[in-house]
């Protein structure tokens, strides 16, 4: 029996704050608005560039690598689903945290691949030299991980990926525009690592689908042809004009980004004054818990006075919520209403 991924919550019953699912609480681009009067019947009539390279060439130059370093998919959900199918053949297991992101488990049994699960350290940090021990194919690492949102610093992840080259490391950034420590360039330097990063989050296009891998040119020619037995054209003509556009605004994306990451670090303040306990974050979200009253609580209390933020009702997890970033008056009404609930 498969076990599916549990979506979080897209309730459309009235208006909600929505701190649920890692959306970036700011508009795309700018530059995006007046582009729909350019879909005009040519490119919406024709099928799409099946290999996406125009889009895959404006991603090469922001990385810093080759078009034959990249790939592109339906989000990054479909490109880590891709890697899955393209670099493990269910001969040895796949290695993951056992807090992470958690469509890695379900695309294990999806593929019927034995998941070797390492426990995360006490201080929720990613315990990688027990990983390096593990015996398997190869990693998943969320970085920042998920639902934590701590972060491995760049050094700790060479360090980890130089011990283990028979293995591959597939590192998943989604949320790595917050922390600034990519391993995209260590992709030149070690031939089993892929780099997983995705629109959805630091340029604000989730209702887009568009993810993409970084890697040496035999990987990716690896998942293009994982690709090509199931969907000639994941990245339709819409999806890659809207991502290409939203490149070319490297000062929005930078603005945005900065906005995020200062309101983060003023909520986790604010959250902490009030007695959670919440490990530093990396990403655009903050897990937050150990509060005098439970997470599931929180959850439910908010949720009745407009608030969405994410609860899992699993072991390990279940003490915590994890809080979205968003605006500064969306985290000032989050804030009024925690209040009211903690007294
Ligand atoms: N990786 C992680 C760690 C995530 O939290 C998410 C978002 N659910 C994804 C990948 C997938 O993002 P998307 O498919 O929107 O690119």
């Amino acid at each position: 029996m498969l076990t599916p991924y549990t979506a979080g919550e897209q309730l459309k019953d009235k208006r909600y704050i929505k701190l649920n699912t890692n959306e970036n609480p700011y508009p795309p681009s700018p530059r995006l608005k007046d582009l729909f009067g350019a879909f005009d019947e040519s490119v919406l009539k024709f099928y799409p560039a099946p290999d996406a390279g125009v889009l895959r060439e404006q991603i090469a130059l922001c990385e810093g690598v080759g078009k034959e370093n990249v790939f592109c998919g339906n989000g990054s959900d479909e490109v880590l689903f891709l890697s899955f199918a393209a670099f493990f053949d269910g001969t040895r297991p796949v290695c993951f945290a056992d807090i992470t992101y958690t469509f890695y488990e379900v695309y294990a049994k999806f593929f019927g691949v034995t998941a070797n699960v390492v426990p995360l350290n006490g201080d929720f940090t990613v315990n990688l030299s027990e990983m390096a021990e593990r015996d398997c194919a190869g990693y998943f690492i969320a970085n920042p991980n998920a639902p934590t949102g701590v972060g491995i610093p760049l050094n700790e992840m060479e360090r980890f990926i130089a011990s283990v080259p028979e293995k591959i490391v597939i590192a998943d950034e989604a949320y790595m525009d917050f922390y600034g420590e990519s391993c995209v360039p260590l992709t030149k330097k070690y031939e089993n690592l892929l780099v997983v990063k995705t629109f959805s989050k630091s340029y604000s296009l989730a209702g887009i689908r568009c993810g993409y891998a970084v890697g040496n040119a035999a990987l990716v020619r690896g998942l293009f042809n994982m690709k090509d037995c199931m969907n000639s054209y994941p990245v339709d003509a819409v999806c890659e004009a809207v991502c290409v556009q939203a490149l070319l605004d490297r000062e929005y994306h930078e603005k945005t980004v900065a906005l995020v990451v200062s309101e983060r670090e003023r909520l986790r303040r604010e959250l902490l004054a009030l007695g959670f306990t919440v490990p530093e974050s990396k990403a655009n979200f903050l897990f937050a818990g150990r509060a005098p009253v439970s997470a599931r609580e929180i959850y439910l209390r908010l949720k009745e006075e407009g608030v969405l933020v994410r609860f899992w009702d699993k072991p390990l997890i279940s003490d915590f919520c994890r809080i979205t970033v968003g605006t500064r008056e969306e985290t000032d009404v989050l804030l009024k209403k925690l209040k009211k609930i903690l007294t």
